[in-house]
């Protein structure tokens, strides 16, 4: 595609399916959209023209022997002009092979290259196979920034946050909050294919798609719990067609697994499903699980730290930034850790996810720490909840132990040292502070108290974090002091916790259920201590506990606590 054209203002072509917008979107103006920026000096209407033009040049570009313009009478429609339509048509095992790569996606005009690549076609032939799919009513192109009332709206992620910049074609707008899987201005266009049924794809009932022992894909031993939970889940999905259900397990009970039945399920069906977590290394170690477990399925990897292909996957797992390429592709969404940094509070992500589901499609929420925002959905019956409350080797999740001391004196030192000694008998200590100031700061404090163990400190932007954390996987640090870099999603066997300064502002009731959940996570030792230290309790503190005492109560009901 010549690059400088400003298609975005151009190609307003709507055809396709009804835009629905998920729902927390601001709801569109109810009169048509209106494709050009009211400054840009593109005369509305024109577009047709422009797309015209630019399909000529193309031709003449490929030697297709087109010398007149190609008139474009209505690109959502009608027929593609002659020439370009017969092309179209002798290539259908690649239009086919197009709709199965870009089925439930929506294409950036620089991800287009890729495509091509992909498939190993020219511009010219993959516009034709777009504009195909845009006539059969499976795809739409669509401006970047769609006007609502007097706000401009990004299409590919729901946000208004812009920056404004003079272009040749006049003032300019570029996404900020979607740059980081790709630039997007308003002078692109953003191609959209839904879901289409691809011929060889055959749908199951579901009835044949029961969790079943004698059938099912994956080789995994369940605890009592976990297969309690694994069937509630898929009651909720497949019997209550609860559109999003939680699942609230204990840190460290095995949440992921809980789901492979489900997954498994879908997968039977033929239904493709998303696997969503919002930090790399999350997703890095989730796929090999997933591969080992679905060994005949080509699970594919989507993160900022691998080059994007078009290769189509029934089984996808990616970072939630990743999760803005799709459009309503996933019949199942799994969402690992929905309170966490960046997904929390996230606008821009949390529409990323409604957008990639299909509107038949389901949400199930990990997490062992629900957001106040998800429980008031269960309160109010807009959320389905399923528990798994204890862990897999079956000992409760240690409540933590409170120390009043202000660690301002020398006196608070030598009682601060008398529990980290404590501690230190049962195993390594994670010493998490709440600001990287006090990483620093604590590091040397604690080397200077303890001059005869390794205390390494890291946070997030630490270069040498990586080591550090290997070294102290392996048992060669001592007392390790951080940020809440390594509040989730690590198990380090035999490690002990303490929290300083546990009743500071930045700790919330979820912050300290997590770093208290680093304990007694493996099986060799499933029990440990966690110490929070604190100059005035906090209502964080009595709820993380009363958290985690309820979580052990409910497994006591259960019938299956060990410890
Ligand atoms: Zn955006």
């Amino acid at each position: 595609m010549s690059p400088g054209l400003p298609l975005g203002k151009l190609l307003a072509v709507t055809a396709g399916l009804p835009d629905k917008k998920p729902t927390t979107q601001p709801e569109p103006a109810t009169q048509p959209f209106s494709p050009a920026l009211p400054s840009a000096p593109v005369i509305d209407g024109d577009f047709e023209n422009r797309l015209a033009q630019k399909l000529t040049n193309c031709m003449k570009k490929e030697n297709m022997g087109v010398q007149e313009k190609v008139q474009w009478q209505d690109t959502s429609r009608e027929a593609l002009p002659e020439a370009f339509n017969i092309e179209v048509l002798q290539n259908e095992t690649m239009y086919q092979k197009f709709l199965r790569i870009a089925e439930g996606r929506q294409l950036a005009e620089n991800e287009f290259r890729i495509v091509e690549k992909e498939l190993g076609v020219s511009t010219k032939e993959l516009l034709g196979f777009m504009q195909k799919a845009v006539q059969s009513g499976n795809a739409e192109w669509l401006p970047i920034f769609e006007q609502v009332r007097s706000r401009y709206f990004c299409r590919r992620c729901g946000s208004s946050h812009y920056e404004e910049w003079p272009s040749l074609y006049g003032d300019t707008y570029t996404c900020l909050d979607c740059r980081e899987i790709g630039p997007l201005n308003s002078l692109q266009i953003l191609f959209r294919l839904h879901s289409v049924d691809v011929p060889g794809q055959t749908r199951v009932d579901t009835d044949k798609c029961k969790p079943d022992q004698t059938v099912r894909s994956y080789s995994l031993e369940f605890t009592f719990a976990q297969e309690k939970a694994a069937e509630e889940l898929w009651q909720q999905v497949h019997r209550q067609k609860a559109q999003e259900t939680l699942l609230w397990a204990a840190c460290g009970a095995g949440k992921t697994e809980v789901c492979f039945p489900l997954i498994d399920s879908f997968l039977r069906q033929n239904k493709k499903v998303l696997f969503a977590a919002p930090r790399q290394d999350v997703v890095h170690d989730v796929q090999p699980r997933l591969q080992k477990n679905f060994p005949e399925y080509n699970i594919k990897i989507l993160s900022g730290a691998l080059p994007q292909d078009m290769e189509p996957s029934k089984l996808t797992v990616a970072t939630t930034h990743q999760v803005l390429r799709f459009y309503r592709a996933f019949h199942l969404i799994i969402l690992d850790e929905t309170d966490a940094y960046p997904y929390e509070g996230s606008s821009v992500l949390e529409y990323g996810i409604r957008q990639a589901l299909r509107p038949d499609g389901q949400i199930i929420c990990l997490t062992a720490t629900p957001s106040a925002e998800i429980l008031l959905r269960v309160k109010s019956q807009k959320c389905a909840i399923v528990r798994l409350p204890v862990r897999h080797h079956g000992f409760p999740v240690p409540v933590p132990e409170w120390q009043k001391n202000k660690l301002t004196r020398d006196r608070s030192l030598v009682e601060l040292k008398k529990v980290l000694l404590k501690l230190i008998a049962d195993g390594p200590i994670l010493v998490f502070v709440p600001t990287v100031a006090l990483v620093k700061e604590w590091t040397g404090v604690l080397k200077m108290v303890f001059g005869d163990l390794r205390v390494e400190g890291s946070w997030s932007s630490d270069a040498a974090r990586r080591e550090k954390t290997v070294l102290f996987r392996q048992g060669d640090i001592n007392i390790f002091v951080c940020t809440s870099i390594l509040e989730r999603g690590i198990t380090i066997k035999g490690v002990q916790v303490a929290v300083l300064f546990a009743d500071h502002t930045l700790y919330d009731a979820r912050a300290l259920v997590q770093m208290a959940g680093r304990t007694g996570r493996s099986a060799e030792c499933p029990v440990g201590r966690a110490v929070f230290i604190y100059a005035e309790q906090t209502q964080a503190m009595i709820q993380a506990n009363r958290w985690i005492q309820d979580q052990n109560r409910l497994a006591e009901e259960w019938g299956c606590l060990n410890g």
